[in-house]
């Protein structure tokens, strides 16, 4: 038996109000794929990914993870995000508690893992990063660069089958930038199955293995990385990606 795809999108629309963000998203994940999303501000990436973890909830169309109908609306979202990590744009630990509480949190409230066991996880993750002396510190002690890789830990801790990442750069200081970036490398490398809504193009074109633009809350192309970036089939493609040159 071949495995399925981890993540299928099919026909799926979201309006706020009168207006269509998402117009029809047909899209497939793979086991170990990292798929970047790419397209200008206002595209509808966000929503997307907001509309595959639940906080949104789409108004036509199905979403399956694995073989879970997650567009069912009776299925309970924070099992659901347990196996799907999410990291944003902005910083969003929860302030008022410690980072190994922050990363140990789904796995303990939602997956029931006893506290020792969802720590000592924890602590080899944040090792990993290289914040394992940060664990008992709150965020605000953290530069930008720490807590994202602080959120990226969190975000995995539960082993999630799909890990969801939104411009997670982008409200980094510039220096900040790559050593979040190595992290996501260091995860793709690893087989971790990635959709990542991104600007940086030549990290996208290093890393991922397809590439999906956006336009008007549709997909205009998408396919291999390298196809995409060197030999854009599509005219809106070829207008937004030489905004990058
Ligand atoms: P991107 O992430 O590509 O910049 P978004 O998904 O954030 O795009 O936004 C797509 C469109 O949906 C934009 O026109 C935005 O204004 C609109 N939008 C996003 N969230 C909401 C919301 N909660 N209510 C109304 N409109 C929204
Ligand atoms: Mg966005």
């Amino acid at each position: 038996m071949t495995a399925g795809p981890v993540l299928r999108l099919d026909g799926v629309r979201k309006r706020f109000g009168d207006t269509e963000v998402l117009g029809g998203v047909d899209l497939t994940v793979g086991e170990h794929d990292v798929v970047a999303l790419i397209g200008a501000s206002g595209s509808g990436k966000s929503t997307l990914l907001r509309c595959i973890t639940l906080l949104e909830r789409i108004d036509d169309g199905q979403i399956w993870l694995r073989e879970t109908d997650i567009s069912d609306p009776r299925v309970p979202a924070d099992r659901i995000r347990a196996r799907i990590g999410t990291v944003f744009q902005q910083f969003n630990l929860f302030p008022h508690i410690r980072v190994i509480d922050n990363v140990t949190l789904a796995s303990r409230k939602v997956l029931k893992v006893p506290r020792a066991a969802a720590e000592a996880r924890a602590l080899e993750l944040l090792d990993r990063v290289g914040l394992a002396d940060k664990a008992r510190e709150y965020p605000d002690r953290l530069s930008g660069g720490q807590q994202q890789r602080v959120a990226i830990v969190r975000a995995i801790a539960t082993n999630p089958e799909l890990l969801l990442l939104d411009e997670i750069t982008s409200a980094l200081d510039p220096e900040l930038v790559a050593e979040v970036l190595d992290l996501v490398r260091d995860l793709s490398t690893e087989g971790t199955t990635i959709v990542m809504a991104t600007h940086e193009m030549a990290f996208a074109r290093d890393v991922a293995d397809r590439v999906v633009f956006l336009d008007g809350g549709v997909i205009v192309e998408e396919g291999p990385a390298a196809e995409v970036f060197q030999r854009p089939r599509e005219e809106r493609t070829r207008a937004f990606l030489s905004r990058f040159l």
